[in-house]
């Protein structure tokens, strides 16, 4: 953190580098902009965190913006947090020393879509529904679709390495990037090339995906675009047991039968299979027929497309509530959403599909032990990837909120035991970043090697993946 004279200096460059109304230091924009979607009830021992505030909000308009708030930060090193839309559910924004917030929201241009070359060049700060927006002009579409299309761009779901909806079918948000411009920490400008696949060398790009900002400030993407399909069929299926509706799941996969949207979820009312179809017409046909009977072989019960269609067509409303109560409001507005609640956590597991039933049942019994609900199992786009909505059953609210921290903790920590990971899609923030060395070992060192070299003063999103 710079020394009041420091930081003086550092504002009155900024605002030649960017323009006054560029750069915000009122007490109010430095609260909104401190941080995401996390609140302190979500944050179970990182609320620390939350106690200190940005020093000041850079707007850049262009790459060379960029590269000139990052010279000054590097000069005077101050903190630089990357910020796209705010919609993070981890803290990975919380500015927990202080620094610039580096809001990259004015950067919002599709540059180029290419119905050739089947991509779309955008700036960092382009809002995932916009991007859709200007595709669907063209007859394309984006292959990730996350609840929060309305509020997240395409940096900071490249950042974090989000899953959609369609992610079934083309994956997370890290495998629809083609080519990335990035600014390193010293202010040089690093492009990889347009093209899907390299042996030309690593690949560079992947060092960005999933980062957190860590590693420089992603300035343009080339990302990967589809058609509107041809064809689009909704179903679902309900099971009577999870298990059975999970062996479905695996045997679609092993089959290579790769439905776009993937969603078995048990709920109090029931275990229901949400299945969406989409590409070419005999494409279409031929794996909705061949997912359906592997439903009912392992017990499912059809039940048409009215479930599912209900179901995508509401997909976006929690983004949509978010936007209207919270986005870009002050801290306790933001908070204020959790008062008076019931405590309550989401978990996002990666294990091998050989573990995911076991875990499910290892999880079970410490959550009964410990006075925990689980309100939602789900499988979401892979049988791999498993979550679980907790909340406490009853009791004090600070005795169940410690309650639910400790067993969120013993939870997370037995998916790393039996060889998966304690999150698939929302990163790690500050809320999980004690537990990321346990699960990279070594690789962590290899994290920390990087760094040193790219990032010496440790500027860019310090106190994040452990760095
Ligand atoms: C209502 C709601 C629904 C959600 N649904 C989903 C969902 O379905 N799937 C899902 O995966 N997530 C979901 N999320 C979480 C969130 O939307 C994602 O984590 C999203 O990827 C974050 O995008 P963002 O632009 O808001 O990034 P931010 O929160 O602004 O930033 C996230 C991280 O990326 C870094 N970053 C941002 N921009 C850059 C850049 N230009 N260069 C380098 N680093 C950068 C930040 O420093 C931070 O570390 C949801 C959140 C909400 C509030």
């Amino acid at each position: 953190m710079p020394d009041t004279a420091l930081l003086d200096s550092l504002i009155e460059s900024l605002t030649q580098a960017l323009g006054q109304e560029n750069v915000l230091t009122d007490p109010y924009d430095l609260d909104r902009y401190s941080g995401d979607a996390l609140s302190p009830t979500r944050a179970f021992g990182a609320e620390d965190a939350f106690d200190r505030l940005a020093d000041v909000v850079a707007r850049p308009g262009s790459t060379e913006d960029v590269c000139a708030v990052l010279k000054l930060a590097n000069a005077s090193g101050t903190p630089v947090i990357p910020y796209g839309g705010g919609t993070g559910v981890m803290g990975a924004t919380v500015p927990a020393l202080g620094g610039i917030i580096l809001d990259l929201q004015r950067m919002n241009k599709v540059l180029a879509i290419d119905p050739t070359d089947m991509t779309a060049e955008v700036e960092a700060g382009v809002v995932l529904e916009d991007l859709e927006n200007a595709l669907a002009v063209q007859g394309l579409m984006p292959g990730h679709d996350p609840y929060s299309v309305p509020i997240a761009t395409v940096a900071g779901t490249i950042s974090t390495n989000g899953v959609g909806y369609r992610a079934g079918a083309h994956g997370p948000m890290g495998d629809q990037v083609v080519a990335l411009e990035v600014v390193l920490a010293d202010g040089r400008i690093m492009s990889t090339r347009a093209v899907p696949n390299q042996s030309s060398g690593p690949s560079l790009k992947h060092l960005f995906i999933g980062s957190e900002g860590v590693f420089g400030v992603i300035t343009k993407a080339t990302i990967r675009v589809f058609r509107l399909p041809e064809a689009q069929v909704f179903s679902a299926a309900a099971f009577d047991t999870f298990d059975k509706g999970f062996n479905a799941a695996a045997e679609m996969f092993a089959l290579g039968v790769r439905p776009t949207l993937v969603d078995l979820t048990e709920e109090d009312d029931g275990i229901t299979f949400h299945l969406l179809f989409e590409g070419f017409k005999e494409g279409v046909e031929a794996t909705e027929k061949r997912a359906l009977s592997v439903c009912t072989q392992f017990g499912g019960r059809l039940l048409g497309p009215g479930p599912t269609t209900a179901y995508w067509e509401d997909r976006r409303q929690s983004a949509e509530n978010y936007k209207v109560s919270a986005l870009g409001k002050p801290r306790s507005v933001r908070w204020s959403r959790w008062r008076g609640r019931r405590g309550f956590d989401y978990l996002h597991l990666g294990l091998p599909i050989s573990k995911v039933l076991e875990y499910r049942k290892k999880c079970d019994v410490i959550m009964a032990k410990s006075g925990v609900r689980v309100v939602e199992y789900a499988i979401w786009s892979r049988p791999e990837l498993f979550s679980m909505l907790i909340v406490p059953e009853s009791g004090a609210a600070d005795a169940s909120s410690e309650r639910l921290g400790e067993t969120v903790e013993q939870v997370l920590k037995l998916a790393q035991d039996m060889g998966g990971v304690m999150e698939y899609c929302h990163g790690v923030g500050v809320k999980l970043n004690h537990l990321l060395a346990r699960e990279m070992g070594v690789g962590q060192d290899v994290v920390r090697a990087l760094k040193l070299a790219l990032d010496p003063h440790n500027i860019m999103n310090p106190g994040k993946l452990g760095l």
